[in-house]
């Protein structure tokens, strides 16, 4: 079901000041800059979303200095409606802003029905973005990622349709996401030598998944490589919403998302620890956690979702304080175990 398009028609206006406050952190050895706090349209921005309270945040989010807007083919739900919904905000709010974006989408995961719809071949990779760019109606996306491995299809080949995708210029730049770190090398390996540099790895990581920290970051530095960690609150846990139990219309709540009740209930008593040593430092849960990542800094942006400008508004403020006491790490590695 497509839900009618009732968004304020009003023309937006960015404020002046919106890069005042915001922190820039170079991604790798290139010449982008991110924000260090990026925004995902992954949840909210579905044709079951309310596309007004999205636009807000979005507006929101550009007023703050966030620059990056990150998407995927597969976003929804439906499967492409984050990527059409967010065409039309971008249509009406940001077109005259298009050169201050960085806009990312990608392929990787089941698209459509087939054998061409999914994981790594150059005809899916390449139609793929097309159809991406229709979507949003754009020229080109400034980052196109392969979204995961694919186990089957030779790592020339997915790299190959990257580097087309880019010298078609219907992206500017190139990047891998869940790569495991031996993958990740040869991948950028390849790239390199195909005249594509590698911008960045999207990787998943927070407080909860650090599974990074074994060898993708030391692979990544040491080429020179960007990291963005995707669910970077681990989809809301990280956060203080859940101490008192599930409330309705969370994440954990809701059906077709992928954050279980057994989940958030088996981390609980983590959280509410953690909860504990950020309260002690002055900051939330949710602060602490996206500060904790980016005392890292090869760590370039954390990638958060929001569904209210309010929990935007709160996590940004993490940003206010990124240095932690060794007594703080130490307490919060005891928590984590
Ligand atoms: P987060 O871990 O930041 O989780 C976001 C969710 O946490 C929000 O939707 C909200 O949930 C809750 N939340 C956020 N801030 C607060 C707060 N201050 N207080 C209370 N609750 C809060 O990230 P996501 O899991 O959404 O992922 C972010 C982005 O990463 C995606 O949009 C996508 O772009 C990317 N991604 C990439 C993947 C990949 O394979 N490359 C996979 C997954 C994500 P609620 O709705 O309950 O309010």
């Amino acid at each position: 079901m497509r839900i009618t398009d009732k968004t304020n028609p009003t023309e937006f206006r960015a404020i002046e000041e919106r890069y005042d406050d915001m922190t820039y952190r170079r991604c790798g050895q290139s010449g982008i800059l991110l924000p260090a706090i990026s925004l995902g349209l992954w949840h909210n921005y579905g044709y079951l979303d309310n596309l007004e309270k999205g636009r807000n945040i979005l507006r929101y989010a550009f007023d703050s200095g966030i620059t990056h807007f990150d998407l995927a083919n597969n976003y929804g739900p439906p499967y492409g409606s984050a990527e059409e919904n967010f065409g039309i905000l971008l249509k009406r709010d940001f077109a005259k802003y298009r050169d201050e974006l960085i806009i990312s989408s990608k392929a990787g995961f089941d698209m459509w029905s087939g054998p061409y719809g999914n994981y790594g071949s150059r005809k899916y990779l390449v139609s793929s973005c097309d159809q991406s760019l229709k979507r949003m109606g754009l020229d080109y996306v400034d980052i196109f990622y392969h979204h995961r491995p694919d186990p089957d299809t030779p790592l020339e080949e997915t790299m190959a349709a990257l580097d087309h995708i880019v010298r078609q210029g219907k992206a500017l730049y190139a990047g891998i996401s869940n790569y495991p770190a031996e993958m990740a090398e040869r991948a950028v390996n390849i790239l390199k030598d195909l005249g594509t540099p590698c911008l960045i790895h999207q990787a998943k990581y927070s407080m909860f998944e650090r599974w990074v920290e074994e060898d993708l970051l030391d692979v990544l530095e040491k080429k020179g490589i960007g990291c963005i960690a995707f669910s970077p609150l681990a989809q809301g846990m990280l956060t203080n919403k859940y101490i008192d139990g599930i409330p309705e219309n969370s994440r954990a709540a809701k059906s077709m998302t992928y954050l279980e009740k057994e989940n958030v209930e088996a981390n609980l008593s983590k959280i509410k620890q953690l909860n504990e040593i950020a309260l002690n430092r002055g900051q939330k849960l949710s602060q602490m956690a996206l500060s904790w990542l980016l005392k890292d800094d090869r760590i370039t942006s954390v990638l958060i979702g929001a569904s209210s400008t309010n929990q935007l508004k709160e996590n940004i403020e993490a940003l206010d304080n990124l240095v932690f006491e060794e007594d703080e790490i130490r307490k919060i590695d005891e928590v984590l175990g």
